[in-house]
């Protein structure tokens, strides 16, 4: 007979062992899904809210978000960061925490659409003025900074037509004129480019990328210095975008292999953007790595390996064809994302559609026949097969 002490309902809330108290050591770390952890007594409660270590509440801090935590500052070169329910949270979080309203940001014309929207229709709502440049042309973006300019935003490679920017000039126009620069780096990965590392304040990545690289998880970071971090852990504290333990676990078991799969990404890359651009259907090849790339002396010099897996194309402006090439392509799909470990497609046209119109489009760069890559990590000669038997649809009538 199990012994009874209170009644059934009560039972069944406290029976079970309690498997934090075995003496195990898994070799994989725990899931600590808990959103509260029991105080001794008010000490202990002090204890943990004075920053001494130790979890009382998810939203505050969790074991499994701080594990990622800590392995994001590594990656980055940064004392601290925050990790977050999406990119868009980790970009929401840094911006509204250092920016009010009567200030100034710069920002590059090409990075994420969505990042743009934030800008343009929330942003702008609180009295926060916004001037976008073409951030390739250093003396635009001089010419565009105020005396009340807070925050230089960018992304180190443009989006979708992988320019590459000159981060150590950008730095040094926006602490000249005391602003902070932040730096979303989703595209480029610390593989590629540690942008703490040239003096950016802030840098931001979107998790879901090629940081996971599993296409199964929506998270984002923000690494800085402990002082700034601070203020914006204050900022997502109140927002609630933190990522949930479940996540954090995935994320972190993700980022285990990114050493291995980003490397074989840059490297499919290069042999990828060398056999496109020898391919006679394919007008325009943008990958840095390539030298008739306009800033592939830049990369060189400011890239530590390779030149990212992020890849754009020309082929002739018929959407018909450009529809019938996708439905060619035997391995690689067309998806809403990128940085997975199978090689993905975009169209930017199509994906910018509704924000610009066709002729904004066109003199932005985005034609009907661009299109953007996310290379994975397949046998390249596979990867150049699919891609070459495809675009053959470019012959027909
Ligand atoms: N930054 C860049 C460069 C992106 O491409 C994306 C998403 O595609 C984001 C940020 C937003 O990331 P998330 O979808 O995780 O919010």
């Amino acid at each position: 007979m199990i012994e009874k002490k209170y009644g059934s309902n009560t039972e069944i809330l406290y029976k079970g062992a309690d498997i934090s108290e075995c003496n195990m050591h898994p070799e994989a770390p725990p899931i600590c899904p808990s959103t509260a952890y029991i105080m001794a007594d008010m000490d202990e409660y002090d204890y943990v809210n004075s920053g001494n270590g130790g979890y009382f509440y998810s939203r505050t801090a969790n074991p499994n978000r701080d594990s990622l935590s800590e392995l994001i500052s590594y990656l980055e070169n940064g004392e601290s960061s925050i990790i977050c329910s999406s990119g868009m949270a980790a970009i929401s979080t840094a911006l509204l925490t250092f920016s009010n309203c009567g200030d100034h940001i710069v920002a590059s014309s090409s990075i994420y659409g969505e990042t743009i929207e934030l800008f343009n229709d929330m942003l702008s709502r609180f009295g926060i003025e916004i001037t976008y440049v073409d951030f390739s042309d250093i003396e635009a973006v001089k010419n565009a900074v105020r005396q009340n300019t807070r925050i230089i935003f960018t992304e180190i490679i443009s989006n979708p037509l992988i320019s590459v920017i000159d981060i150590e000039k950008i730095v040094d126009i926006a602490h000249r004129a005391g602003s902070l620069v932040i730096v979303d780096s989703t595209f480029t990965t610390p593989l590629v480019i540690k942008p703490l590392d040239f003096g950016v304040d802030i840098v931001i990545q979107s998790l879901t990328k090629f940081y996971n690289g599993h296409s199964d998880v929506t998270a984002g970071s923000v690494t800085s210095s402990a002082e700034l971090c601070k203020k914006m852990y204050s900022s997502q504290l109140r927002l609630g975008c933190c990522l949930d333990p479940n996540s954090s676990w995935l994320a972190l078991r993700g980022i285990r292999t990114m050493g291995l799969r980003v490397s074989k990404q840059i490297e499919n890359a290069q042999l990828l953007a060398e056999a496109l651009s020898n391919n006679r259907h394919v007008r325009k090849v943008n990958y840095p790595g390539l030298k008739s790339h306009p800033q592939h002396v830049l990369a060189e010099r400011i890239f530590t390996k390779g030149y990212g897996a992020m890849i754009s194309f020309c082929v002739e402006d018929s959407r018909d064809k450009v529809n019938a090439f996708m439905h060619e392509l035997r391995l690689v799909k067309y998806l809403g994302t990128l940085g997975g470990y199978r090689t993905s497609i975009a169209h930017p046209a199509t994906a910018f559609r509704f924000d610009f119109t066709q002729e904004e489009l066109i003199k932005m760069g985005m034609s009907e026949g661009l299109i953007r890559i996310s290379v994975g990590i397949e046998d390249i000669d596979d990867l150049i097969h699919d891609f070459t038997q495809a675009l053959e649809v470019f012959n027909a009538r």
